[in-house]
């Protein structure tokens, strides 16, 4: 490893509290939002999903909404597109590379030119972790973590989270590949045939609580020391009453992991983890933040590659999920990312409703009475727009 490397820990320090009362409708962190405002959450979420999308798109009529996007993205940047659009936003992309930041424009003035403009809510990602509460703080709008740097990305937790509760049987409290029954009726589980779970699995859990996930094992396996998908399901999911396998090489999962929290485990044979879980959370190497961190790449996919053998011999039932990109061949093998256990494009679905819920309550929320779903520590700022 190198200094650079070894110098970094796996939680970056807490970011300091903000001198001004947070917007009630951004979203920065899962932290940011209670058992009850996850649950109220997915539930709009799946109410604005079966919405006519005729009657949807008045919900947010005319509204504005800047993405800012200092860092690629596919699926995150078109389903927060999607999603507001879908509620009737106008929508503006600004990115690093087609924009004044390439000429070194700052955030903090990139994102007060954008209120200028007329946003009313900003969408950010940034390689920087931090960087939405600094956006938050410079121009007092609503502003939803798109991902920051190595530090989080709460929208994907929620995502990842309803694939979950897709494919959860609530009677057993066991996950199915198959329980996904209104995407692959062909598929469909015998608990959701018989009529026991109706429709989407979800639709069950209309009231998730601390004990939502109780007795469910989720291994999240690769590079979690870079993963801000990892570290918000990580903050997301033991609250849920999840038991969260963490496994990896020590220079991808450092060993302070495992105290990261109640409910955090770490496991470092994939093959042991596997036979613990019902949920497979893959992640790629992040290339971009390695650096100079060098891996023996054949090692580490006889390690922690995820096979079809490997899936067969040790968690022939659980659930596939990858954030995305996947990278064939590395953390995961083709037959594994486009199999009958692969709920990843599932997981992209979901986005785009999730994100519904969080840009309408970004905008909705102090403006219309709308709960603001923060923990009681935050005191949420009246009257919406600064
Ligand atoms: N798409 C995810 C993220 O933005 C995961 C990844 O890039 O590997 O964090």
């Amino acid at each position: 490893m190198t200094p650079t490397a070894a110098r970094r820990t796996l939680f970056t320090p807490p970011v300091p509290a903000s001198p001004f009362p947070y917007h009630p409708g951004s979203l920065l962190s899962v932290t940011d939002l209670t058992v009850e405002g996850v649950s109220r959450l997915l539930a709009r979420a799946t109410e604005l999903e079966n919405h006519d999308p005729l009657l949807r798109d008045h919900i947010l009529a005319k509204r504005r909404v800047a993405l800012l996007f200092y860092e690629s993205s596919t699926r995150t940047r078109t389903s927060f597109e999607l999603a507001s659009k879908a509620l009737g936003a106008d929508t503006t992309l600004i990115s690093s590379l087609s924009s004044s930041i390439e000429k070194g424009e700052s955030l903090k003035d990139t994102g007060l030119t954008l209120r200028a403009l007329g946003a009313e809510a900003i969408i950010l990602r940034h390689n920087s972790s931090g960087a939405p509460w600094l956006l938050e703080e410079a121009t007092r709008l609503p502003v939803i973590n798109a991902g920051d740097g190595m530090h989080e990305h709460p929208t994907q937790a929620l995502l990842d989270l309803r694939t979950i509760l897709a494919h959860l049987d609530p009677r057993t409290k066991t996950c199915h590949p198959e329980l996904s029954n209104d995407r692959h009726p062909e598929r469909s589980h015998p608990a959701a045939r018989d009529g026991a779970v109706e429709g989407p699995a979800f639709s069950n859990f209309r009231e998730i609580t601390s004990e939502t996930l109780a007795g469910v094992t989720i291994t999240i396996t690769g590079d979690i020391l870079h993963s801000r998908v990892a570290r918000s399901n990580m903050l997301l999911l033991p609250r849920l009453g999840a038991r969260v396998l963490l496994c990896g090489p020590k220079e991808l999962l450092p060993q302070q992991a495992a105290g990261a929290g109640p409910g955090i485990e770490i496991e470092r044979d994939f093959d042991a983890a596997l036979r613990q879980s019902q949920i497979v959370m893959m992640l790629r190497i992040q290339a971009e933040r390695l650096a100079g961190l060098q891996l023996d790449l054949d090692e580490y996919k006889a390690a922690y590659q995820l096979t079809g053998q490997r899936l067969a011999a040790h968690a022939p039932a659980a659930v596939v999920l990858h954030p995305g990109p996947i990278i064939r061949g590395l953390e995961i093998t083709a037959g594994v990312a486009d199999g009958p256990q692969s709920a990843i494009l599932e997981q992209v679905t979901n986005g785009v409703a999730i994100r519904m819920a969080v840009v309408e309550r970004a905008l909705l929320a102090g403006g219309n009475g709308a709960p603001a779903d923060r923990p009681s520590s935050v005191e949420p700022q009246q009257g919406g727009l600064a």
